[in-house]
This record gives structure tokens, C-alpha cells and sequence, in this order.
């Protein structure tokens, strides 16, 4: 079986040397915007193709403001900032994630909260996310009152994992009935959307990623995504250490970061951002091909689900226990095919495990039969 995988995926790339998981795509269009900003010499925090980048993000997703910023993590910490989180404050996740999530809360000084994932969307589940509300919480004039920890939990972050929509109009309707603020993660899904609406505009603030494995890269970056105007101002001024605009003074209003997204990166995340429909494209494409060989070969690979567009970022196999998950692994990674489980469930690392969590069920299910396989936009045709 294994052997006949690593066939489908060397058809796919059109190669027998080592295929990666996601390997960014670039052509001369890339390479001539950097010369052209390398020329410029206005590659760090001041040019204007920042601005460019963060109208074109805001357009094409619909969220009213966008703030670029030099990663996703970044993006998702001032997010939590600006609805209010503080030190000894509670932020719910699901456990099902990549660490920079529960790192956000971390930076935060905030305690994170696990709860488990749908098996259908592998994102947070409105159900359990209830059910830990209603067993653990009480909605108080100060919010969401956590009648066991003592402490408020101000928001909550779901996570569209590998760029499959989550419920996320669920979500926000237990956050709503809760009084607790939404940020969606939805660093993997650029191009995915619910309802025909873009993934990370249903909360207060939405994130998106611009790393080098995600489908469009400025190297490192990402983008904070929000429709309060107030907030979306002051998320700009507190990454970009807060100074009051003048044009020789350096006067600053208060403590704030340094997370503005440099010039340099913003020029390649435009020639990128160009090629997304293309690479959108061509990842559904890639998905097809191995849809139709799990179908002839009884393998399941996760589908969009009905209302809801996927950027197929990451495809996903759901093998039938975690045995055969470490063979595949282990027989495709010998056969120079990169292919990897999903992350340890974060309740498990050891700087999580005490924490408060719900059932995670789903969580320890997926996590032992998830594959992902590569899934980057090849240069041959597909
Ligand atoms: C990539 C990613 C992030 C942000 O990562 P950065 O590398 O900081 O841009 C956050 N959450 C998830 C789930 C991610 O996959």
C-alpha cells in the first residue's frame, strides 16, 4: 500500500528525488520584486508596499481592516491583547493544534484551556466547547466566570485545521450566549471560507500566516484581520512601537512591539498574493488526484464539507489506527516522500499538561490516524 502511495505522489511532482510537505512556489515574478525593493533600499519598516498588501488582503477576504505583521504567532498575541486578555486570564483552544497557538496565550501570561475537536471538520467542536461552559463556567457583569480555576476566560480560539473550515458560526454563538471574545486562527486558510464568507472574519479578530509552508509566503508574516476600526488602529500602533506620527520626532504614547511586517517581505507577499488563485487551483487539483486514489485504494482523505470552501493547504489522510499510521510513515519518509502525523496534541506537552481541559476523545482519535502528504503546487503541471 505504502508503495503504491509513494507512485501516486512521484506521479504527482513528476519526480523520484525527496518531495517535501510544502515547498513554497516561486518564479521570476518573485525574484524581480525583490531586486526592484533591493533597489529601492526601502526594505524595512518604512516603503509602501506594507500598505499595498494589507488592501489587497483586506479585499479579498472581506474583513474591513488587515494589519500585517512578522508572523502569525505576533498576529495572534495582539489579537488576544486587544480583547482584553491579561495576565491570569483564560483563553479556550482546542488541543488540536500547532503550538504557536497555545504560544500566543503563553506570551500572553494568559492560561490556555483545552478542548476537544470535531472528527468531521479536525477543528474545535462546538458541542464540546458547550458542554465545558456549561459544566465549568457561569456568565458574571465581569464575563465569563470559570467557577473552578477562579478566573475569567476571555476568549476563545478555534483553529481551521489544514485549512478545513471549522463550525465556526457555532463557535461564535456559544462564545456570543458566554460573553466571550473570538479569535479565529486561521493562520492554514487563506482561501478557505464558511457560509461563502472568509475564514477568520466571524470574530473580533482573525489571523492568517504568511510563513514558508503555508500557501502564500513573505517568508515570515502574517496578517491581523478585524472590522473594529478602533482596534484595527490600535493594532497597528502597537506594532509599530507605538509612535505618534511626526516627521522628525520620535514621540512614543506607551510600551509596545516592534511587529511590523518589513517592506522586503511585504514585495514578495505581493507577487505571492497575485498567484493565489492560481495555486488555489492547482492544491484542488492535487486533492482530486488523491481523493481518486484513496477511492481505488480504501483510503479516506478529508473532503470539504458541504457550505464550506477548503484551500486543501495541508491533504489529510485518515488511515485506521496508529500502527498503520507509523508504517506509512515510516515506509513513505524511506522513500524520500515526506509525509507526517499531525502535531502532539498540545494538553500533552509538558508545559500544558496541567491545565483544565474537557474530554479529548476526538483529539487522541485523530491524532493517532492523521497523515498529511505533500501538498505544495509542483512546477510541472498538474
Ligand atoms: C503557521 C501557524 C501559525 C502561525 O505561525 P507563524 O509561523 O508564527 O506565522 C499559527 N497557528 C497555526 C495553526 C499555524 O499553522
Amino acid at each position: 500500500m505504502s508503495k503504491d502511495l509513494v507512485s501516486c505522489i512521484q506521479d504527482i511532482y513528476s519526480t523520484k528525488d525527496q518531495i517535501s510537505l510544502h515547498e513554497p512556489y516561486f518564479d521570476r515574478d518573485e525574484e524581480l520584486s525583490l531586486e526592484s525593493v533591493i533597489k529601492s533600499t526601502f526594505v524595512s519598516s518604512v516603503g509602501p508596499l506594507v500598505e499595498e498588501l494589507e488592501s489587497k488582503i483586506s479585499k479579498y477576504t472581506g474583513s474591513i481592516y488587515a494589519i500585517a505583521v512578522v508572523n502569525g504567532t505576533s498576529a495572534l498575541q495582539v489579537s488576544l491583547e486587544l480583547c482584553g486578555v491579561k495576565p491570569a486570564d483564560e483563553v479556550i483552544t482546542q488541543s488540536l493544534t500547532f503550538v504557536a497557538s497555545v504560544n500566543a496565550i503563553h506570551h500572553c501570561s494568559a492560561v490556555p484551556i483545552f478542548v476537544d475537536v470535531c472528527k468531521e471538520s479536525m477543528g474545535m467542536s462546538p458541542q464540546s466547547l458547550n458542554q465545558f461552559l456549561e459544566e465549568n463556567c457561569e456568565v458574571r457583569e465581569e464575563g465569563c466566570w470559570n467557577i473552578k480555576s477562579e478566573r475569567i476566560i476571555k476568549a476563545c480560539m478555534p483553529m481551521h485545521t489544514f485549512g478545513f473550515p471549522c463550525d465556526i458560526k457555532e463557535i461564535k454563538a456559544v462564545c456570543d450566549k458566554y460573553n466571550i471574545a473570538l479569535v479565529e486562527d486561521s493562520a492554514e486558510s487563506i482561501g478557505s471560507s464558511y457560509d461563502k464568507k472568509h475564514t477568520g472574519t466571524f470574530g473580533e479578530f482573525g489571523v492568517i500566516s504568511f510563513n514558508g509552508n503555508k500557501t502564500i509566503t513573505t517568508g515570515a508574516g502574517g496578517v491581523i484581520l478585524t472590522d473594529n476600526k478602533e482596534k484595527a488602529s490600535l493594532a497597528k500602533h502597537i506594532t509599530t512601537t507605538a509612535k505618534l506620527p511626526h516627521k522628525w520626532n520620535f514621540d512614543h504614547d506607551m510600551p509596545a512591539y516592534n511587529f511590523r511586517m518589513p517592506n522586503l517581505n511585504a514585495a514578495l507577499g505581493l507577487s505571492q498574493f497575485n498567484k493565489l488563485p492560481f495555486l488555489l487551483e492547482q492544491k484542488r487539483l492535487i486533492a482530486e488526484k488523491y481523493k481518486d486514489w484513496g477511492d481505488k485504494n480504501g483510503y479516506c482523505f478529508k473532503q470539504e464539507r458541504s457550505g464550506t470552501i477548503s484551500n486543501y493547504w495541508l491533504n489529510t489522510m485518515i488511515v485506521n489506527d496508529k500502527e498503520e499510521r507509523d508504517v506509512i510513515l515510516e515506509e513513505t519518509n524511506k522513500s524520500l516522500v515526506m509525509t507526517r502525523p499531525a502535531w502532539t496534541p498540545m494538553h500533552r506537552l509538558p508545559f500544558n499538561i496541567s491545565f483544565q481541559r474537557g474530554e479529548m476523545t476526538n483529539t487522541e482519535w485523530l491524532f493517532d490516524r492523521i497523515i498529511n502528504v505533500p501538498s505544495g503546487v509542483p512546477k510541472n503541471e498538474i
